[in-house]
This record gives structure tokens, C-alpha cells and sequence, in this order.
């Protein structure tokens, strides 16, 4: 149950970085530790992988340094599903925050 929770917080942190640049999927797993989030690889890339599949992340391969990346970014159904998930979020916010 919770771990059904933070996978679509997670889902919402990614679209949001999206929509802001480029991410790679070795940045957003420090930006998720950052906010408390222990996701493993594992769990992390299918994740990318879903939202590409689904439309909302775009990618693009790369190589850095000798490594191949792949660095996304929002397409504009992520950032309208992003926009979306915002009027919920504040609507939660205030609600269970109260
Ligand atoms: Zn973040």
C-alpha cells in the first residue's frame, strides 16, 4: 500500500524535474534519496521506461564519458498530467494537512 503511494510520488518528482530539463535516470535517483526516497535501480528505470512507453517522458540516448544515458524529458501530455496532478495535490494538501 505504501509502496503503491511513493511510486506515484515518485512518478509526480519525475515529471516535475522533466518539465524543468533533462533528466538522467543516476541524477533522479539522487534527487529521490535526496527527499527520502530509497528507490533502487530496479524499480526506478521500468519506471522511465513506463512513462516513455505511456507518452509523458520522452528520451534520448547519449553517450557520457564513455556510458551510454538516457536523459528525459516531459513531453507536453507529462506536463499536462503534471498540471493535473497540481490542482490534486494542493486539493490533498489542504485537506489531509489541514
Ligand atoms: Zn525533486
Amino acid at each position: 500500500m505504501l509502496r503503491e503511494f511513493f511510486l506515484g510520488f515518485i512518478k509526480v518528482h519525475i515529471l516535475y524535474h522533466a518539465s524543468k530539463g533533462r533528466v538522467c535516470g543516476v541524477e533522479m535517483m539522487e534527487e529521490l534519496r535526496r527527499h527520502g526516497y530509497e528507490i533502487s535501480p530496479g524499480t526506478l528505470y521500468p519506471t522511465l521506461h513506463l512513462l516513455e512507453r505511456e507518452g509523458y517522458l520522452e528520451g534520448e540516448t547519449q553517450v557520457v564519458a564513455g556510458r551510454r544515458r538516457r536523459y528525459y524529458r516531459a513531453t507536453g501530455k507529462g506536463r499536462r498530467a503534471l498540471e493535473e496532478a497540481r490542482a490534486k495535490i494542493r486539493e490533498l494538501v489542504e485537506e489531509v494537512l489541514e
